[in-house]
C-alpha cells in the first residue's frame, strides 16, 4: 500500500511537472525569478553530508583499503523520499539535464568555498552505452561539467568504458551486486593517466562497488584519488 502511494505521488508529480514546467523539483511550488529547478526553501534546506562531523570521515574509512584513494566527499545526504532523492529522480528519470549541471555547479562551489581540490583530471564514471543512448546523457558527466565549470578542472572522459551492462541490480543482493560489478569497467587510454591526480565523480554511492572498481581500474597508472558523490544514503 505504501509503495502504491509512493508511486501515485511520483505520477502526480510528473503530471504537475507536465503543467507547470517552472515547478521546484523538490516541493513543486512554482519558481519566481532567478530560482532555477529548486525554490530557494528547498535550496536552503539541502540535506547537506557534511551536517554530520562523522559522515565524512566514516565514507573515508570505507575507501580507505584502497592505496590511491586520499579523500572522500559527498555533497548531499540521500534519504528515501527527501530532497536529495527528489533531484537524483530529477535527472535520472526525468531526462533533467541540466539540474545535473547545476547540482554540479552548487557541489563545485561548496568546494570552492572550502579551499578547493587540486587534480589533473575530473573523471565522471561512464554509463554503459545502451543506457546512455535510453537517458540521452550520462548524468555523471554532466555533474562533472557543472564541477568542471566551478573548480577550473578539465574532464577528461575517454579513459575508461563501461562494457558489460549489469542485470537488474535492484533484485540482486548486496554480495551478488559486487560479484556483478567485476570485468564492468575496462580502460582505454589509462597510459593517459599516468603519474596524474584525478577526481572520480560519481552522482551516487550506493554499495560503493562501482567506485572501486574505478578506482582498482586506474589505481595502477594515477599518482591519488579524490571521491566525489553527489549523495549518498547514511
Ligand atoms: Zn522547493
Amino acid at each position: 500500500m505504501a509503495s502504491l502511494i509512493h508511486c501515485l505521488r511520483i505520477i502526480w508529480k510528473d503530471f504537475v511537472a507536465l503543467i507547470y514546467p517552472q515547478c521546484c523539483v523538490g516541493c513543486m511550488t512554482a519558481l519566481v525569478k532567478n530560482e532555477s529547478f529548486l525554490c530557494t526553501r528547498c535550496f536552503l534546506n539541502l540535506p547537506y553530508f557534511d551536517a554530520s562531523p562523522d559522515q565524512n570521515q566514516r565514507l573515508s574509512l570505507f575507501f580507505s583499503f584502497l592505496p590511491k584513494v586520499v579523500s572522500v566527499k559527498v555533497y548531499l545526504v540521500l534519504n528515501k523520499k527527501g530532497l536529495a532523492q527528489a533531484i537524483l529522480y530529477g535527472f535520472k528519470y526525468r531526462g533533467n539535464k541540466a539540474l545535473a549541471v547545476l547540482m554540479g555547479r552548487h557541489f563545485g562551489t561548496s568546494l570552492v568555498l572550502k579551499g578547493g581540490l587540486k587534480a589533473d583530471y575530473l573523471i565522471p564514471i561512464p554509463l554503459h552505452s545502451d543506457k546512455e543512448q535510453k537517458r540521452g546523457f550520462n548524468q555523471s558527466r554532466e555533474i562533472a561539467r557543472g564541477l568542471s565549470e566551478k573548480m577550473g578542472i578539465p574532464i577528461k572522459d575517454d579513459v575508461i568504458l563501461r562494457i558489460k551492462q549489469d542485470k537488474s541490480q535492484s533484485k540482486q543482493d548486496r554480495v551478488a551486486r559486487w560479484q556483478n560489478q567485476e570485468e564492468v569497467y575496462a580502460g582505454l587510454k589509462l597510459d593517459a593517466l599516468k603519474g596524474k591526480s584525478v577526481i572520480v565523480i560519481d552522482d551516487v554511492i550506493t554499495t560503493g562497488a562501482t567506485m572501486v572498481a574505478v578506482c582498482e581500474l586506474i589505481g595502477p597508472k594515477v599518482r591519488e584519488i579524490t571521491i566525489l558523490a553527489l549523495a549518498t544514503g547514511k
